[in-house]
């Protein structure tokens, strides 16, 4: 079915790039980079050199001046190789649009350029030990001392945790306002009293770099302070939305993989002498997660166009983060199946679609949170 995004010929273009780049620059090492449960740095650096990495910043601030399809595309190109969790996506996708939308002119001079050429790498960090999904309940403080802000607690859960240059950190202004009290800050690497956990062991995503961070007396400079004081927590649910969108499109694009994947596998494999594919398990089995996977596609097509038009499409988002990840693992679980136990070793790459796609009904909001907000919308609550 044609798509109904309005890709340009520089899309395209931008698309065979990242398509050859993943081919030769990540593929072959990805095992490796997986048994080292982390990426080179220079990874980025030579993303930045080819423009792959937030190619919407503006051209003032060392960008291509384009928009978020440019990010939609590089997700589908890493999905089509099925190496999601190298998750660029956070960096140019979640990340550096906090700076862009919510720095002073100042900020974005300072940082906006090294995000682009890969010279900096970008994290952030909102989940706390005893608060993940309760955002609001964060305990991590910011007390102001002259030209500073003083930051002590604890963040868990943080992607590109080692790698990362650059922090969004959330943290308590205000700690009796609730989520009215909350303030966002870029924190430095190097900045004293910052301090890296040990990278956490994962089921997937084994290329990522997941870590805590620590902040003891981490003198910030009020400079560091994005946008107003108290209100981050609007920023992030702001925010949020884009993030979601990605967390679906990324889904997906694991979905259609697995589907590739599958129908070529199930056509050549023969049992008890005729092909898997002449099974009526199999062809019912593929039907349905093929309708549910176009069904996503048109959904999640839309919201993007929608989303690249400024709608305010939250409740959407909401309902297609939850069913979308969810979707998608169910798929790669019923693909994996066809798979006999092939699709239980890892050298086949059906295994690693099955546990990176389990993530995603988790973070960024899990499918639980999902739901809560789609009633909300619903009036319910
Ligand atoms: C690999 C990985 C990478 C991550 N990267 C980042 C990152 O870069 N930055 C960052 O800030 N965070 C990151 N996270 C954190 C992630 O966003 C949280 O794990 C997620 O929001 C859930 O929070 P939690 O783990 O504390 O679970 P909890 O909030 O403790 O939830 C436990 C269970 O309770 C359910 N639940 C929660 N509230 C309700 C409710 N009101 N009603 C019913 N059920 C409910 C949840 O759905 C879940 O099933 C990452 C997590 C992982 C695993």
């Amino acid at each position: 079915m044609e798509r109904n995004i309005p890709f340009s010929s520089e899309h395209e273009m931008f698309r065979d790039a990242v398509r050859d780049f993943i081919a030769n620059e990540i593929v072959p090492h990805y095992e490796q980079w997986e048994e080292d449960h982390i990426i080179p740095r220079e990874i980025y650096k030579k993303m930045g050199d080819y423009g792959f990495l937030c190619p919407w910043v503006a051209e003032e601030y060392g960008g291509a001046g384009g928009d978020l399809l440019f990010d939609m595309i590089l997700i589908e190109e890493m999905g089509r190789r099925s190496v999601i969790p190298m998750f660029f996506h956070l960096h140019s996708t979640v990340c550096v649009p906090y700076i862009d939308t919510f720095g002073n002119e100042e900020q974005k001079k300072r940082w906006l350029p090294g995000a682009v050429s890969g010279e900096s790498i970008l994290a952030i960090a909102m989940t706390e030990p005893g608060a993940g999904s309760d955002v609001a309940g964060m305990r991590t403080k910011a007390v102001k001392d002259g030209g500073h802000y003083v930051l002590n607690g604890a963040k868990t859960f943080i992607s590109n945790g080692t790698l990362s240059d650059l922090v969004v950190v959330a943290a308590k202004t205000d700690p009796a306002a609730g989520a009215k009290g909350v303030s966002l800050f870029v924190v430095e690497r190097g900045t004293p009293g910052f301090e890296r956990g040990k990278p956490i062991k994962k089921i997937g995503y084994h290329v990522q770099d997941t870590a805590e961070l620590f902040f003891e007396d981490c003198r910030v400079p009020v400079e560091n302070l994005l946008g107003k004081e108290n209100a981050g927590f609007v920023y992030l649910m702001k925010k949020l939305q884009q993030e979601r969108l990605a967390c679906m499109q990324m889904s997906l694009v694991q979905a259609e993989r697995a589907m590739e994947l599958t129908i070529d596998y199930v056509k050549e494999r023969l049992i008890f002498n005729k092909p898997l594919s002449h099974y009526q398990n199999t062809q019912f089995v593929l039907a349905e997660c093929a309708s549910e996977v176009q069904i996503a596609r048109t959904f999640t097509d839309a919201l993007i166009v929608n989303h690249l038009n400024g709608k305010d499409i939250l409740q959407e988002v909401s309902m297609g983060k939850y069913w979308v990840c969810e979707m998608a693992h169910r798929v790669a679980s019923r693909c994996m199946q066809l798979f006999g136990g092939y699709g239980y070793c890892t050298e086949y790459e059906i295994s690693r679609i099955f546990v990176d796609s389990r993530l995603h009904t988790i973070f960024a909001g899990t499918s639980e949170v999902m739901k809560l907000l789609v009633s909300r919308g619903l009036g319910l609550a």
